[in-house]
C-alpha cells in the first residue's frame, strides 16, 4: 500500500548538496534539466552549497541567475554532506524529491526510472548500485563489510549497496523532515520510515571532476553514526562479554579449587598471573566505558538541541531577477 495516490500533474524537487563541486557543477545542472525537460513536469533543482572553499556558489548564483527554476541554499560553513541534503529537504516544494549528488557519480538519467516507479505507487525508489566504476579497492571492500556490520547488527532494514541517491513522495519527505537527530543517516531513517521502498538498478559512475570527499576518517565515522543510531547491539555486547567472562572466572575459581585439593603445590602464586587479570579487566572495563562514552556523547548533543546545519541566504530568481530571501523565512531550522 502506498501511502498517498499520484497525481498525473505533479512537481518535482531535486535536491543536490555541493561542496567544492565547481568544474562540474553546470554540467550537472544541464543533465538535470535535460531529465526534466523530458519528463516535462514542473520542477525545481535546490543547490545547497555546503561551505564550499572554492568557486562553487558563484557557479551556482550564475546559474541560479540565469534559470528561474534553480534555488541556492548557502549554509554558512561546511555543515556535512547529510546536513546539506537536510537544509535541501527542508526547502522543498515538490510532490516527489530526488536527492542526487553533484559529482554525477549518479547519473540524473536514472530519475526517470525513479519516476516511472512512483507512478506506479512506490514511495520510496532509491538507487542500488550495480557497479562502481572509478572507486578504490578499499573504498569497495570498506563500504561492502559496512553494509554487512550494518545489516547484522541493526533491525532496520537498510538496503545494502545504496547511496542517499533516491526518489521519495512528498510523504516521506515531511517524516525525514520531522526527525531532527543530529547524527543524520538519511538512507537509515528513509528506510525507518517505511511504504513501498522499491530498487532501482544503476552503474555508479567515476565523478565527473574534483575528488572525494569523503576520506577514510569521515567514512568512519560516517559509520559509526550508522550504527549508533540504529542499533543498541554494541550496548548488549558489552553485557553478553561481562557474562561471559563472569562465567570463565567461575570456572577457572573451580578448577584452581580441585587441582589444589588434588595436589596442594601445584600453584606458586605467579606475578604473570595477577597482572594478565589486572590488564584483561582493565581493557575490558576501558571497552566498555568507551561504549558508553558514545552513547553518552549522543544524548550530549541531542540535549544541546543545537541546529542542524545554518543558512545564510536562499537565492532565487523573483520577478526575474535573483534575490536573496533571509533564513527566518526558511522553515523549519531548529530542533523543537
Ligand atoms: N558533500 C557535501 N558536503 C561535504 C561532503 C560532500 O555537500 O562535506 C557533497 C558532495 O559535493 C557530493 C556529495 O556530497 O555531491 C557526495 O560526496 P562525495 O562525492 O565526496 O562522496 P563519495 O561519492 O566519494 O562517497
Ligand atoms: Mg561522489
Amino acid at each position: 500500500m502506498s501511502l498517498s495516490a499520484r497525481p498525473t500533474a505533479y512537481r518535482l524537487s531535486v535536491v543536490a548538496p555541493c561542496y567544492n563541486e565547481e568544474a562540474g557543477l553546470a554540467e550537472f545542472v544541464r543533465r538535470v534539466q535535460a531529465v526534466c525537460a523530458q519528463l516535462g513536469c514542473a520542477h525545481e533543482i535546490v543547490l545547497v552549497n555546503d561551505g564550499s572553499r572554492d568557486r562553487t556558489l558563484p557557479v551556482a548564483l550564475d546559474l541560479a541567475s540565469r534559470h528561474p527554476e534553480i534555488k541556492v541554499v548557502n549554509l554558512l560553513r561546511n555543515f556535512g554532506h547529510q546536513a546539506a541534503v537536510t537544509a535541501g529537504l527542508d526547502v522543498v516544494s515538490g510532490d516527489v524529491v530526488v536527492l542526487i549528488d553533484s559529482d554525477l557519480q549518479d547519473p540524473p538519467e536514472l530519475i526517470t526510472e525513479m519516476i516511472a516507479a512512483w507512478q506506479q505507487g512506490a514511495d520510496v525508489a532509491y538507487g542500488q548500485r550495480r557497479k562502481r566504476d572509478g572507486e578504490t579497492f578499499f573504498k569497495l571492500l570498506t563500504a561492502k563489510l559496512f553494509y554487512r556490520l550494518l545489516k547484522l547488527l541493526t533491525q532496520s532494514d537498510i538496503p545494502s549497496d545504496t547511496g542517499d541517491f533516491r526518489l521519495m513522495d512528498r510523504r516521506v519527505v515531511e517524516v525525514l523532515c520531522s526527525m531532527r537527530e543530529r547524527h543524520r543517516f538519511i538512507r537509515g531513517m528513509v528506510s525507518w520510515v517505511g511504504g513501498r521502498q522499491v530498487a532501482v538498478p544503476y552503474d555508479r559512475r567515476p565523478r565527473f571532476a574534483g575528488e572525494t570527499k569523503y576520506p577514510f576518517r569521515k567514512m568512519f565515522a560516517f559509520a559509526i553514526d550508522a550504527i549508533t543510531s540504529f542499533s543498541v547491539v554494541p550496548l548488549r555486547l558489552v553485557t553478553y562479554l561481562a557474562l561471559c567472562i563472569l562465567f570463565l572466572a567461575v570456572l577457572a575459581t573451580l578448577t584452581v579449587f580441585v587441582v589444589k585439593l588434588i595436589n596442594p603445590a601445584a600453584f606458586i602464586p605467579g606475578f604473570a598471573a595477577t597482572m594478565l587479570t589486572i590488564i584483561f579487566f582493565g581493557g575490558f572495563q576501558l571497552l566498555a566505558l568507551g561504549i558508553i562514552g558514545e552513547y553518552l556523547g549522543r544524548m550530549y548533543e541531542a540535549v544541546k538541541a543545537r541546529p542542524i546545519y545554518i543558512v545564510e541566504q536562499v537565492y532565487q530568481q523573483r520577478d526575474g531577477r535573483l534575490a536573496a530571501r533571509s533564513p527566518a523565512s526558511v522553515p523549519p531550522m531548529t530542533v523543537g
